[in-house]
């Protein structure tokens, strides 16, 4: 696995969740992490950690995005990890929250990885990686349509990027959770009503008799970065969710 020792990385929705954890998987790697999010308050805590700076980014917005990797300058590791949850069948998802859901979970990935990607072209090297999500990528799952189709899209998104620049030194591979405990999961869950019951629920799906944790999945997030030999790959992560 290459050494991320003085490597630049630039993750997408770092303030909390897996985001966070791999905001700080990275900086125990020696690399110089640049920790983005919307929420400034929940950076800040972030800020105090060697090796992270942090930064205000909305990945929805391209003018925002552009400005922001064109200050980072060079970028050898890009951890798109945005996303939102929306729940509902195809009849009951409003058209609004697919465009919702495809801006942020797929475009905001794609204008990441524009603004990214020459630079690493010209240096012949770069590594990428995509939250995708079992639900959608791996499975079908009730009641989370506009998310599954945008999960899966993130695949699509990832084996492009790949079989064009396999060549020229530039790695894309994606993740794929099963249920991580992480802030939204927890609105999540109080949504339901019941919370010990939508929790009970959200355990009972996991065959390992438990959620991931942010760690876990900030450690696979670490190593896609440095794995040199692999390409185009979505990894499940899951508890067994998908066995
Ligand atoms: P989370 O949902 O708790 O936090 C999301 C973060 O995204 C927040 O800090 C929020 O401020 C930030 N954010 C929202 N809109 C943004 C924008 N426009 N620009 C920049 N940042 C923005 O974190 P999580 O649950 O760890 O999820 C992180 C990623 O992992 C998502 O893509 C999610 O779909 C994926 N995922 C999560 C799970 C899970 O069970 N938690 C499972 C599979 C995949």
């Amino acid at each position: 696995m290459a050494d991320l020792a003085g490597k630049v990385v630039v993750i997408t929705a770092a303030a909390q969740g897996i985001g966070k954890a791999s905001a700080l998987a990275f900086a125990k790697t020696g690399a110089t992490v640049h920790a983005t999010d919307i929420n400034e308050t929940l950076l800040a805590e972030l800020a105090k950690t060697p090796g992270i700076k942090t930064r205000k980014l909305d990945v929805l917005n391209d003018e925002a995005v552009n400005t922001a990797f064109a200050e980072i300058g060079r970028v050898d590791v890009l951890f798109n990890c945005a996303g939102f949850v929306h729940s509902g069948s195809i009849l009951e998802m409003k058209d609004g929250d697919l465009d919702f859901a495809f801006n942020l979970n797929v475009r905001a990935m794609i204008r990441t990885i524009r603004a990214v990607l020459p630079g690493m072209l010209e240096r012949g090297d770069g590594s990428i990686v995509n939250m995708s999500s079992v639900a959608g990528a791996g499975k079908g799952v009730p009641n989370r349509f506009a998310y599954g189709v945008t999960k899966a899209a993130v695949i699509g998104l990832t084996k492009a990027i790949a079989a064009d620049y396999v060549g020229k030194g530039i790695r894309c591979n994606a993740i794929c959770p099963g249920t991580v405990e992480s802030p939204s999961l927890q609105d999540r869950m109080h949504a339901q009503g019941d919370y010990e019951a939508a929790r009970a629920a959200f355990i009972a799906r996991q065959p390992m008799g438990r959620l991931g944790t942010p760690e876990e999945i900030a450690d696979l997030a670490v190593y896609l970065a440095g794995a040199t030999y692999t390409s185009g790959q979505a990894y499940n992560i899951d508890g067994g969710w998908s066995i």
